[in-house]
């Protein structure tokens, strides 16, 4: 039996798809098959196919939205999990405080809490990914983070225990968490957020989404900013002062619109982006003496 067949013999309910390509699921558009991939329906289903998984010796690579990973040209062997709008359980639990499992997006998060007339998540109604990617990346804009918000997660540890992570415990730093260190995949996390106007938090979410309209290429695949922010510098402005506005490498591009975005100009690879990606950096380290991380994720 080949591992497609083992695990949907042993978990038949399961939503699985062999040799599914990868550049469906992520916002890049690139990607090879993953021999396995697995959408769960509910937390007990992720739960028994990570025990699953744990048994069968393969070591599972989760995905939300896919907004800030770059997929392999030569697709990925074993199983990919993906989380986004299965996992989607959301609820208030008090009065200030919402419970979200991993695959709710980060939109319908900040939706609902403005419904219900709570501040603080109006910075993540622009950002297309999950909560699991979300906690994961300690996922941030316009002066907002998750971190600000972000009270406590449920994790599943690489050896099969869950735990939960209270305030400090989940390392919420910029574009890093404990989650991230310890591999773990985060089921679900509470929000705690403050009583606010609804027409107010409606307006700031308009702004804000205005903003991104008018400074980002959004029109094509990208994974948003593909750098991180260097201490003391944006990675924007040291790319467009190397004179790579526009920049290509095969289908890869430095947006023209915002250098800190490389995009998909239709026929982009993931090798293109990692070449793309190595040239950026060599030209920045030599123009400015900076090195520049990926933000985004290789998986
Ligand atoms: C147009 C555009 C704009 C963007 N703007 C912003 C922005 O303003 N601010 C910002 O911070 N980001 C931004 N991003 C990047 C991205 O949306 C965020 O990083 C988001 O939090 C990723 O969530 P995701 O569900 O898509 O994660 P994915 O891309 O699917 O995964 C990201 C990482 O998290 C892991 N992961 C996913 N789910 C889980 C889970 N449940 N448990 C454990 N690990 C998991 C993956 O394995 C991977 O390593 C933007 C992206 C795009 C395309």
């Amino acid at each position: 039996m080949d591992l497609f067949q083992q695990i949907s013999a042993a978990l038949p309910q399961l939503s699985l798809l062999a040799e599914e390509p990868l550049s469906k699921h992520c916002s890049f558009r690139v990607g090879g098959p993953a021999e396995v991939f697995a959408q769960p329906a509910s937390v007990q289903e992720l739960s028994a196919l990570l025990r699953l998984c744990q048994t069968l010796g393969v070591r599972p690579v989760l995905l939300g939205a896919g907004t800030n990973v770059v997929c392999p040209d030569e697709g990925l062997r074993g199983v990919v999990i993906c989380t986004k709008e299965n996992l989607s359980g959301l609820r208030q639990i008090s009065e200030t405080e919402i419970e979200a499992e991993c695959g709710v997006t980060l939109a319908r998060l900040a939706g609902f809490a403005r419904d219900l007339g709570l501040t603080g998540l109006e910075f993540a109604h622009g950002i297309p990914g999950t909560v699991g990617g979300g906690m994961v990346m300690n996922a941030g804009a316009y002066g907002g983070e998750m971190r600000q918000v972000a009270e406590a997660a449920t994790a599943l540890l690489p050896d099969g225990s869950v735990r939960d992570f209270i305030g400090p415990e989940q390392q919420l730093s910029y574009r890093h968490s404990a989650f991230m260190d310890l591999g773990c995949v985060v089921l679900r996390a509470i929000f705690r957020l403050q009583p606010g106007d609804k027409e107010q938090i409606s307006e700031t979410m308009r702004e804000l989404n205005a903003r991104r309209r008018a400074s980002q290429p959004l029109e094509y695949p990208s994974a948003g900013s593909f750098f991180k922010r260097p201490t003391g510098y944006f990675a924007g402005k040291l790319i467009q002062d190397a004179g790579l506005k526009g920049f290509c490498v095969g289908g890869a591009q430095v947006s023209e619109k915002h250098a800190g975005f490389v995009i998909n100009t239709g026929n982009a690879t993931a090798a293109d982006i990692r070449a793309l990606m190595a040239e950026v950096q060599r030209r920045v380290r030599e123009s400015a003496g900076v090195e520049l991380q990926p933000e985004v994720r290789f998986l």
